[in-house]
């Protein structure tokens, strides 16, 4: 790597202190006030549809524009044509204009929050995250639109002066999921714009007010309208950007079934041979081992299943418990578990909101209705009167990992018992589903934790803690084989996968 390595001066975000009475009185008073303006996104000719709050279906948030084919045209052609003037600004420029949209991003961070609770249906702490998230994923690109503007002196014989430098590609096209509207969104933007490049930034369908937010205040921030662009709509719309013969990357996160089209759809491309950055799926597990602490256990097991309704790649889906202390965790979990309070969002007390749309629920209730059909159900909490769509909490007990095909993005944990002596049969059957994105383990004994640090096939593994929460340069995220393509978002290898490298060999 060229520059300084890891570890800047720079902090991340402090982003905003719940428990800090003086400050969360006048924030929930403001998030009162905003709850009654509407929103807009995309003022071209396309069709007009409302978006509404996964909380109740009948509260508006605002309405969004489709972007037209002719349009996604245009706007490829400005940013291609923008893209030039933008990478030869160099990368301090650059990063001026990026540490300037932070700076606005906190600014704006009481609209930030009430549109990830409004329009994503997230729960009050988890909209601090994600703003702060998004922050520091903008400040951390920055810095490295710095290190990697500075060349990289190579090794030669004496007469000869070898340098390395990068560039911006063209134009990126950036894919993101509603699960994280800002931070998601912000981070593959963000890190094109820092390697020199324009971008068109596609929010998912259900979230793109936030997006749109984002991309005034990108603009307000000084980048250039022509340089960063917002193309709003559903899977059409982003198959057209892919397939746009002015794209030249795509930064896709999603479900992997998506990434395999597009990468169909790059295949299929003449012209250039082009990069895909995929974050896809997972079937995370945590192994608890006879050694491990219950209330630590439960606190994380809670946490990492369960925060965010389960709506995060990074989420506990198979808990793998040693059958020697199932019942005791069982029970602390689901006494836990009744503690949570499921609602609306809006809501300081509310710990678990909805899922995010009409869809995702009814997918997720077929998949609770086949577990209660095999009788497999051990936890099911109540649901709450509503308009919106919600999904409660439950726990179900399998017998083997091999009944769970899918990914079932939302608050369902399964859990299977393991015996004693049975841990590499644990771990290669975790390594046999091909995701590999986070793993827990809850183990006191170091050789536990070093053995299932070898033989474990997962980008990100926590240990005695939760699974979830993957912090901006210190946990740079992103798995690997059907979880994603790599590199690690808010990790020292992303911005540069963004550029293109060229080397200067010069006979002095
Ligand atoms: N980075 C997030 C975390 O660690 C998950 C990202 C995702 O859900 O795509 O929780």
């Amino acid at each position: 790597l060229p520059g300084e390595m890891f570890g800047s001066a720079r902090r991340n975000s402090a982003g905003c202190d719940l428990t800090d009475i003086a400050v969360r009185e006048p924030l929930l008073r403001r998030l009162a006030e905003l709850e009654r303006r509407t929103w807009s996104a995309g003022q071209g000719g396309g069709t007009r549809s409302q978006i509404r709050a996964p909380f109740d279906h009948g509260h508006v948030v605002g309405e969004v524009t489709e972007t037209t084919a002719a349009e996604i045209d245009a706007m490829l052609a400005r940013a291609s044509a923008a893209q030039g003037e933008w990478d030869a600004l160099g990368g301090e420029a650059r990063a001026r204009l990026l540490d300037r949209a932070a700076d606005l991003f906190e600014e704006h961070r009481e609209e930030f929050y009430s549109l990830c609770i409004r329009e994503a249906g997230k729960a009050l702490p988890d909209a601090v995250l994600e703003v702060r998230e998004a922050v520091d994923f903008l400040r951390y690109y920055a810095a490295e639109a710095r290190r990697l503007a500075q060349p990289v002196r190579l090794p030669g014989p004496t007469g000869e002066l070898n340098e390395l430098r990068h560039h911006g590609r063209g134009v990126w096209t950036c894919i993101s999921p509603w699960n994280f509207p800002l931070a998601i969104f912000t981070g593959p933007v963000a890190a094109a714009l820092a390697a020199g490049n324009a971008a068109i930034a596609k929010p998912a369908e259900q979230t793109p007010l936030i997006g749109a937010l984002a991309i005034r205040l990108m603009h307000e921030a000084g980048i250039p309208a022509d340089v960063v662009h917002l193309a709003l709509g559903d899977g059409k719309v982003g198959a057209a950007l892919v397939a746009h013969r002015l794209t030249s990357g795509v930064a896709f996160t999603g479900s992997t079934a998506v990434a395999r089209a597009i990468n169909r759809s790059l295949a299929e491309r003449n012209g250039p041979i082009i990069p895909l950055i995929a974050e896809t799926g997972g079937q995370n597990a945590m192994i608890v081992d006879s050694s491990a602490l219950p209330e630590q256990v439960t606190r994380d097991v809670v946490a990492s299943a369960f925060q965010s309704a389960g709506q995060r790649c990074s989420a506990l889906r198979v808990l793998f418990v040693q059958d020697d202390v199932a019942d005791t965790m069982l029970t602390m979990i689901r006494g836990a578990m009744e503690a949570l309070s499921i609602g609306d969002p809006r809501l300081p007390t509310t710990d678990v909101g909805p899922v995010i749309d009409a869809d995702a629920k009814a997918s997720l209730d077929a998949h609770i209705a086949e577990l209660r059909a095999a009788g497999q159900i051990v936890v099911e909490l109540p649901l709450p009167a509503s308009n919106g769509s919600f999904v409660a909490p439950v726990i179900a007990e399998l017998p083997s990992l091999a009944s769970l095909k899918d990914e079932h993005f939302g608050p369902i944990l399964h859990v299977i018992r393991w015996k004693s002596g049975e841990l590499d049969k644990v771990i290669d059957q975790i390594n046999a589903t091909g995701f590999g994105l986070t793993l827990g383990l809850q183990s006191r004994i170091d050789t536990v934790a070093e053995h299932v640090a070898k033989r474990a096939c997962v980008g990100n593994l926590y240990i005695n803690r939760n699974q979830i929460g993957a912090v901006v340069e210190s946990q740079p995220f992103g798995g690997e084989g059907l979880s994603g393509t790599g590199p690690k978002a808010g990790g020292p290898h992303y911005v540069a996968r963004f550029a293109t490298e060229r080397v200067t060999c010069i006979d002095t």
